[in-house]
């Protein structure tokens, strides 16, 4: 539907990715973001094939395409023990093969630079929303009240739009916060791993992941408060953070809840994590709002009921994240496993079975892995 006007509340990579979907569809979008300039928490993402096939459905490869350039591409992983002793090989190469495109590691910032340039909106920095109705008006801080057909709360875990629409308790979070470290390291000649590492021990996980340009991403699930050098974690976590410049060196707190039913009412609805938080366990939050935000853009273009479009969104949705949300915690409750017991389960399956399970999220959904037909220059390719 051309001409449709459009708000998203807030600028994060759900919002920022819808707004290019829609813009390139004829939509006036206008994105209203709280902070002064925004770039992300997280020092970097893995996206996957799920999500990459979500930015090509959209019709026009100029998305896709530039988001592939950021990304380093990864063909294997590793999963072990703190002692970096490998028990499982996770092989990325079918996902490459079938979809076109494998695993991609990015520095976040350098995705929100470019989903910015993409977006093609009116984003109004500084701008925070403090409520929306039905009707599609949604008020600002300052007072200011704005008018769409259509309006998209994509401010994350706390989002305004979600209280504004929800009964009480719908912005409540679940349990204990997933806390951790996380940076990236700049130096090229501390590891030479060509795909990710995943370390369990210590009730939590290290992990590294390769990025353009000789630098690599790493984290440390652990204690917020204590520096993570101090936490016993592989001596390369601490040459990483030695690697890292201080402004690169995050400390996270990630909540999650799980989805319900109905998120949406009139002529609002919501994105990413303001619908569906999800831990970083799967490396999936950044992937399942770019997911839906393509699919909202599809419903959208295909009617001239933007009502009806939103409603069905919610619906294809649903169950989709709440399948993620699930492998998501069921992740953190591995963590939990005695090291001697989860490396000997790790040893003894198949890596065609550990594959199964670790790339479960990273397929495409049908209608998306439909849109890669063979022979099609997408890149990415083993
Ligand atoms: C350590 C860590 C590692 C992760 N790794 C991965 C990974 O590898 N792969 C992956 O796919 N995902 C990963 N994630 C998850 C991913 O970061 C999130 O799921 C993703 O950022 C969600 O995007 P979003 O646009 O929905 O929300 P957000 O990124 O939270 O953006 C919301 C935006 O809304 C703005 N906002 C908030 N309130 C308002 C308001 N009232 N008015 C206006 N604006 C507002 C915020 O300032 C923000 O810009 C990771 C997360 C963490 C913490």
């Amino acid at each position: 539907m051309t001409g449709l006007s459009v708000i998203i509340a807030g600028g994060g990579v759900g919002g920022l990715t819808l707004a290019g979907m829609l813009t390139r569809q004829g939509a006036q979008v206008t994105v209203l973001e709280k902070t002064p300039s925004r770039l992300g928490q997280g020092a970097a993402l893995a996206i996957w094939p799920n999500a990459m096939l979500g930015l090509l459905s959209s019709g026009d490869a100029e998305m896709y395409e530039e988001v592939l350039a950021l990304g380093r591409p990864v063909y294997h992983a590793l999963m072990g023990s703190l002692e970096r002793r490998w028990y499982g090989r996770v092989d990325l190469r079918p996902l490459s093969k079938r979809y076109g495109v494998t695993g991609l590691g990015m520095v976040r910032t350098e995705l929100m630079s470019t989903l910015v340039k993409l977006s093609g909106a009116d984003i109004r920095y500084g701008h925070e929303v403090v409520g929306a109705t039905p009707d599609g008006t949604v008020t600002l801080s300052s007072g200011e009240t704005l008018r769409a057909d259509v309006v998209v709360g994509a401010d994350g875990i706390g989002s305004a739009v979600r209280r504004a629409l929800l009964p009480p308790g719908s912005v409540d979070r679940l349990g204990e916060p997933h806390t951790g470290w996380q940076g990236v390291a700049d130096q090229t000649d501390i590891w030479d791993g060509d795909g990710p590492e995943f370390m369990f021990g210590n009730g939590g996980a290290a992990g590294l992941l390769p990025l353009n340009g000789g630098r690599t991403y790493w984290f440390v699930d652990g204690s917020i408060e204590t520096r993570p050098e101090t936490q016993g974690w592989p001596e390369i976590m601490n040459l990483m953070i030695a690697a890292t410049p201080p402004e690169q060196l995050a400390k996270d707190r990630v909540y999650t809840r799980p989805p319900v039913r109905n998120w949406g009412s009139g002529r609002i609805t919501l994105l990413g994590d303001a619908a569906h938080p999800l831990l970083p366990t799967v490396g999936q939050g950044a992937c399942m709002a770019i997911e839906s935000a393509a699919v909202l853009a599809a419903r959208l273009r295909d009617t001239t009921d933007p009502v009806a479009a939103l409603r069905q969104y919610e619906s294809d949705r649903f169950k989709r994240v709440t399948t993620v949300f699930k492998r998501s915690i069921t992740q953190v409750r591995q963590r939990a496993i005695p090291d001697a017991v989860r490396n000997r389960m790790l040893a003894t399956m198949p890596d065609k079975a550990i594959t199964f399970f670790f790339t479960g999220s990273a397929k495409p959904i049908p209608e998306f892995a439909d849109a890669h037909l063979p022979g099609r220059r997408v890149g990415g390719r083993a």
